[in-house]
């Protein structure tokens, strides 16, 4: 069997891994991998078609974002609210509409959608880079770890797993990991592993034209939460949200006419005459979340201390949102885990 030997490996090219991987490079360690099981880095942040199926939003307190974006050059703008948004609360009484205040301060989007920042963090690691690569076993031996890809084996002196602690639990460890991490890993939920997202693209912002933000909020629809999503240059038209988990066993076909139905009813008869429509149901990546969800546990403690533990011989480390004991689940959360990583496994 091919076996490769290098001293890092990092498995996992979402955000926290991507993050890790750069400061590596930066403090001239340039003797790493990066194990990515699908075929694109990114994890839960995936854009497409100028629309972001995954995360979109951070906030100006998210320090170790703001940084990172500042660091890429890569520019951010405010998410569009202004005038009037819609909410439904009850399906007996009609939908108000209300407004934001428009100075106050609001969740925040990247220039160029969330890819951009995902493009901005492969590109000096793309030699490191291996997709299509899912790490099935991690094995402890003399000196080393080992880790294998179908017929591929690594051997390194450090390994960090920057995969969801629930999907990580997948992979198989010898000696067996301890009952209590196990158990840490299998109750810790992966933050919106269970969310359907949708984008609609649309010839112009009739929305906007309207005096509407974009806005439409209300759990008893089939789209829970609808935004504005055009892009930062005003060019491209577009609206994204949050589909009904009630309608994740329906047709694709029939949700897309009960999301194109309610948005006709509180937009307007325009929202009919779309480009195109897109959407995506987590709970059906096996990298992100594997199942589809009946009922989930969701607690939203993340950053168990167990994390900053090491485990077989002191040469696996864990890493990712869910770890993280700042903003555990955003990408604040991600970020953050990463440079803790890097400096972890560099002392
Ligand atoms: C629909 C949605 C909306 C969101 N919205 C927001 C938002 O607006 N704001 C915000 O702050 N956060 C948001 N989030 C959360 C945000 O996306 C995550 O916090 C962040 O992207 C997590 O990064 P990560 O690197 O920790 O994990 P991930 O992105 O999950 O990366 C883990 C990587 O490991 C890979 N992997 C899995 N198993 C293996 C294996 N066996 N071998 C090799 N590789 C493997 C995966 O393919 C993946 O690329 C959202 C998430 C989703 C899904």
């Amino acid at each position: 069997m091919n076996v490769k030997k290098v001293k890092f490996i990092i498995i996992g090219g979402g955000l926290s891994g991507l993050t890790t991987a750069n400061i590596l490079l930066e403090k001239g360690e340039e003797d790493f991998i990066i194990l990515e099981a699908r075929n694109r880095a990114g994890g839960r942040i995936f854009t497409k078609e100028g629309i972001d199926l995954g995360a979109t939003w951070f906030q100006e307190q998210h320090i170790y974002t703001n940084d990172l974006l500042k660091k890429y050059n890569l520019d951010s703008f405010k998410q569009y609210s202004r005038g009037k948004s819609v909410l439904i609360y009850n399906s007996m009484a009609p939908a108000h509409l209300f407004e934001s205040d428009p100075n106050a301060p609001g969740a925040k989007r990247i220039c160029g959608s969330s890819e951009a920042l995902i493009k901005a963090l492969s590109k000096p690691v793309t030699a490191n880079l291996e997709l299509d690569s899912p790490v099935t076993s991690i094995k402890m031996l003399d000196h080393y770890l080992e880790v294998k890809v179908s017929d591929q084996n690594y051997h390194a002196e450090k390994v960090i797993i920057c995969v969801p602690p629930k999907i990580a639990k997948n992979i198989e460890y010898t000696p067996p990991l301890p009952d209590n991490l196990i158990e840490v890993m299998q109750t810790t939920h992966t933050w919106m592993s269970n969310a359907i997202k949708v984008g609609i693209s649309y010839p112009e912002a009739f929305w906007k034209k309207k005096g509407l933000s974009g806005t439409i909020i209300g759990q008893i629809g089939p789209v829970i939460e609808l935004y504005d999503h055009c892009n930062a240059l005003e060019n491209k038209y577009s609206l994204m949200g949050f589909v009904n988990e009630g309608l994740r066993e329906e047709t694709k076909a029939s949700r897309k006419e009960r999301i194109l139905t309610y948005l006709e009813k509180h937009l307007g008869p325009e929202a009919g005459n779309y480009k195109s429509y897109i959407e995506k149901d987590w709970s059906k990546e096996k990298y992100t979340s594997g199942k589809s969800l009946k009922s989930e546990y969701m607690s939203p403690q993340y950053g168990n201390p167990i994390f900053e533990k090491t485990f077989l011989d002191g040469r696996l480390y864990f890493s990712g949102t869910e770890t993280s004991s700042v903003y555990g689940g955003y990408l604040e959360g991600a970020i953050y885990s990463g440079l803790n990583a890097a400096k972890r496994i560099l002392s």
